[in-house]
């Protein structure tokens, strides 16, 4: 890799999950603009298939919640980032169960399976980056989110997990931690959190989203984006195993 070069990643290749919207999109913009090949990945085929067409990108359509679908993507990734996610808001005793395995299975089964088939090529090139988009409730719990809580603390742990195996082979594996992103997971949850905690929905983003966070406004998708791309980077090689906040103080309480 050529540490001096405004392309640093020239010659890798990326895979990015959940590409085709928010923090993911702004990823696979971010890491194709250091010059890797982005593979972007997501369910939603017309987004995906412009995206992937704008950044000179290949897009793969999948369902992730589908491991028929998440063992044919490819396998010769040399930058994986777990990224795609979605959330529910209810109250544990009301949490709708299939609700609860599908998160678990797109954000939790879908990462280790991704990595179980990439990592043999990580290794074979002595080289490789893995970024788990977790979130801070990766670290923090908060009311009536169990299915998404649960699985942000399984995958610290599979990132971890990966670090200790794949320091040996040049390989590191982090979380990135981001408090509330300005994407539409935020606004779609508007409506629910209202209801959760019984107030008005134009009170949610300062109520609920940003009472936590010394820092009063939402994280842009790019900010999260340059985290994940500087974790690429010759500069962070002695990172990993780590989970990095970026959430406006938010675990700083
Ligand atoms: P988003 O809804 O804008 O994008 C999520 C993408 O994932 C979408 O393109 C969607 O189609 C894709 N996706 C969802 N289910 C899928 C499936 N079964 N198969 C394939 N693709 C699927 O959301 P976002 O806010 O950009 O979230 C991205 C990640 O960031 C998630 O893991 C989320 O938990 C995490 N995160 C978000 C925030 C936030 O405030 N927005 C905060 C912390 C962490």
């Amino acid at each position: 890799m050529d540490t001096t070069s405004d392309r640093p990643l020239d010659g890798r290749t990326a895979l990015v999950t959940g590409a085709a919207s928010g923090i993911g999109r702004a990823c696979a913009e971010a890491l194709a603009a250091a010059g890797a090949r982005v593979y972007v990945v997501d369910v939603a085929g017309e987004p995906a298939r412009r995206l992937a067409e704008r950044i000179g990108g290949v897009a793969h359509v999948a369902d992730l919640s589908d491991p028929e679908a998440v063992e044919a993507l490819p396998a010769d990734a040399d930058i994986v980032v777990n990224n795609a996610g979605l959330q529910h808001v209810a109250p544990l005793h009301e949490f709708p169960v299939d609700r609860f395995l599908l998160i678990q299975r797109v954000m939790v089964e879908a990462p280790f399976r991704i990595l179980r088939r990439t990592l043999p090529h990580m290794y074979a090139r002595e080289w490789g980056r893995v970024v788990n988009v977790s979130s801070v409730h990766g670290l923090r719990a908060s009311a009536f989110k169990s299915a998404y809580v649960t699985a942000k603390h399984a995958l610290e742990g599979l990132s971890k997990t990966v670090a200790l195996e794949g320091a040996p082979y040049g390989v590191t594996s982090n979380c990135v931690n981001p408090g509330y992103v300005r994407t539409p997971l935020v606004e779609r949850q508007i409506a629910d959190q209202a209801l959760a905690h019984g107030i008005p929905e134009d009170e949610v983003v300062e109520r609920i989203m940003l009472d936590r966070t010394a820092v009063k406004r939402l994280i842009e998708p790019d900010e999260v984006a340059r985290l994940v791309l500087w974790l690429c980077s010759p500069h962070a090689s002695y990172v990993t195993g780590a989970s990095l906040p970026i959430d406006g103080g938010w675990t700083a309480r």
